[in-house]
């Protein structure tokens, strides 16, 4: 799937949010650093979720790769970050079929990014 602008400032805005730190093994990267992913839980192709807050947090590569090979800890680890209510409200918008205004929300995160940086 194509990455366009508003995903990369997605990705830049999480791990702002995260303080460009795993959060399955807490190690910190530098601002910079490939090594640190935005990692979804529901994918991409769900516009409903794709630029959610709690649909993403920062991975280092390893614990993305092994968080998406594993399904069923993955389910756990956002389920143990966001809690049973924030978890069951991200399911349910994530199968809620809906259009977004791109260009709102980048420049919804334009401003919390120039906020946090
Ligand atoms: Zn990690």
């Amino acid at each position: 799937m194509k990455h366009d602008k508003i995903d990369a400032i997605f990705s830049k805005f999480i791990r702002l949010l995260c303080d460009f730190t795993c959060m399955r093994c807490h190690k910190k990267y530098p601002r910079n650093s490939q090594g640190l992913h935005c990692a979804h839980y529901h994918s991409r192709g769900k516009m409903s979720t794709r630029f959610e807050r709690d649909n993403a947090t920062a991975l280092c590569y390893g614990c993305h790769s092994y968080l998406d090979h594993h399904p069923a800890e993955k389910a756990e680890f956002f389920l143990n970050l966001l809690g049973q209510k924030r978890f069951n409200k991200l399911n349910k918008l994530a199968n809620t079929p809906m259009k977004i205004d791109k260009e709102a929300i980048y420049e919804e995160l334009k401003k919390k990014v120039a906020m946090l940086e």
